[in-house]
């Protein structure tokens, strides 16, 4: 699972929760193993209850593990790793540089006046610096709480659900500020149930059910067989006949939008196979794998369409 770039992996994490009202345990991670690699960004995904918190908790060693070992290289993560939770506490009336400047002191950042001054106007908070973070708005809290995080510019940059609760404005701004870190070399292990950012940021995701990593897809990987979206001026039998020759992916109530999986090379097959047939095709295109797509597959018994 891991090879020579990799830069943070964990081995068998395991956790279970007493729970002191039921006396009972939850067993959150079960053996969740996973590894990424240098300047990878993974997504973390799955249901609610799932374990992605927990995991990013044992993996920060902010919860002790029962079982398990997150491996750095030798690095301690503790030390190693740049970390947003998924609701930032900040010094509220404190200044935003103060904010940042504590941080950096507290990690050994170098120059720390000078990097906490740099990352200010780096994540958009120009002539916000000396203001109380009290009267900043959630977006810039956001920023603020990555900047903070990568003070120490660390190799690996950790989020649980960096999206939750930005406007779409944010969330745009905020997915050219992560790319901008990947593109100086930072791997990034996000949790998130957006995934439409999953797809516009992340290199891989990693499906977590019940405690367990379940599947890691690496959404760049050419893949063999691909999804192929008909549009269709009329329903008829004779196109669905012809078309029942590839996997169905879907078909509309109507039947004039089929969705088929095909090899790269029998593509142009399916479209002469509609027309033949005496389909009249409006559109056709062929489609990326989604997230959501995956996660549909991946989640079905959880999924109700
Ligand atoms: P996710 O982040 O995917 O929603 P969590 O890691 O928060 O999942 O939770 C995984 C499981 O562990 C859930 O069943 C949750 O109720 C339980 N759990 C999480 N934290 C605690 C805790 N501090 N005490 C007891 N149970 C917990």
């Amino acid at each position: 699972m891991s090879n020579s770039n990799t830069v943070l992996s964990g081995r068998d994490l395991s956790k279970t929760y007493g729970n002191r009202f039921t006396k009972g345990n939850v067993k959150a991670l079960d053996r969740a193993s996973f590894s990424i690699t240098e300047g990878e960004i993974c997504g973390l995904v799955g249901p609610n209850g799932a374990g992605k918190s927990t995991l990013i908790k044992l993996i920060m060693g902010i919860e002790p593990r029962d079982e398990g070992a997150v491996e750095m290289n030798g690095l301690d993560p503790r030390v190693a790793l740049g970390y947003v939770p998924e609701r930032p506490t900040f010094f509220e009336d404190l200044s935003a540089y103060y904010n940042i400047l504590y941080f950096a002191r507290l990690t050994g950042a170098q120059d720390p006046e000078g990097t906490s001054r740099r990352l200010i106007d780096e994540f958009g908070l120009k002539g916000r610096g000396d203001d109380r973070v009290s009267s900043f708005s959630k977006g810039m809290k956001q920023r603020l709480a990555i900047a903070r995080a990568v003070v120490h510019q660390p190799k690996v940059l950790i989020m649980d659900e960096p999206f939750s609760g930005l406007d779409p404005g944010m969330m745009i701004e905020l997915r050219g500020l992560l790319k901008n870190l990947k593109s100086r070399g930072m791997a990034m292990l996000l949790s998130s149930h957006e995934l439409n950012e999953i797809d516009q940021l992340c290199d891989s995701i990693l499906f977590i059910k019940s405690g367990n990593i379940i599947r890691r897809e690496d959404l760049d990987r050419p893949r063999p067989q691909m999804v192929v979206q008909l549009k269709l001026e009329a329903a008829s039998d004779a196109v669905a006949a012809a078309l029942s020759r590839w996997k169905s992916v879907s078909v509309s109530g109507d039947r004039t939008v089929f969705s088929v999986e095909a090899s790269r090379e029998e593509v142009p097959e399916v479209v002469a196979a509609a027309v033949k047939a005496g389909g009249r095709v409006l559109e056709f295109r062929p489609a990326q794998v989604k997230a959501e797509d995956l996660y549909t597959e991946v989640f079905r018994a959880e999924v109700t369409t």
